[in-house]
């Protein structure tokens, strides 16, 4: 799909429509301090490493887009939910 960079929607902050960039949310990474990641960190080491032996299951076919919408008046900037699709590009 192919959105462009700039768009006309509502803003919250303004209360009224207003133009807006549309800028792609980046993926984080999980934060090292997470539960998860420390159980997995202790089980390294000889032996089966049970739950986390797991091989991951295959990719879905697409991926999901997350957007951040900036209004140009008051500089803020909010999210929706995101979508699925295969392709996505800014234009
Ligand atoms: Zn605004």
């Amino acid at each position: 799909m192919k959105m462009p960079k700039i768009i006309n929607t509502h803003c919250p902050s303004c209360r009224r429509h207003t133009e807006h960039t549309v800028e792609k949310v980046k993926k984080g990474q999980p934060s090292p301090f997470t539960r998860i990641v420390r159980q997995k960190q202790r089980q390294q080491g000889i032996g089966n490493a049970g739950k986390f032996s797991k091989v991951p299951g295959g990719d879905k076919p697409t991926k999901r887009v997350y957007l951040r919408y900036r209004c140009k008046e008051c500089g803020k900037a909010h999210q929706r939910e995101g979508f699925r699709v295969k392709r996505f590009e800014l234009v």
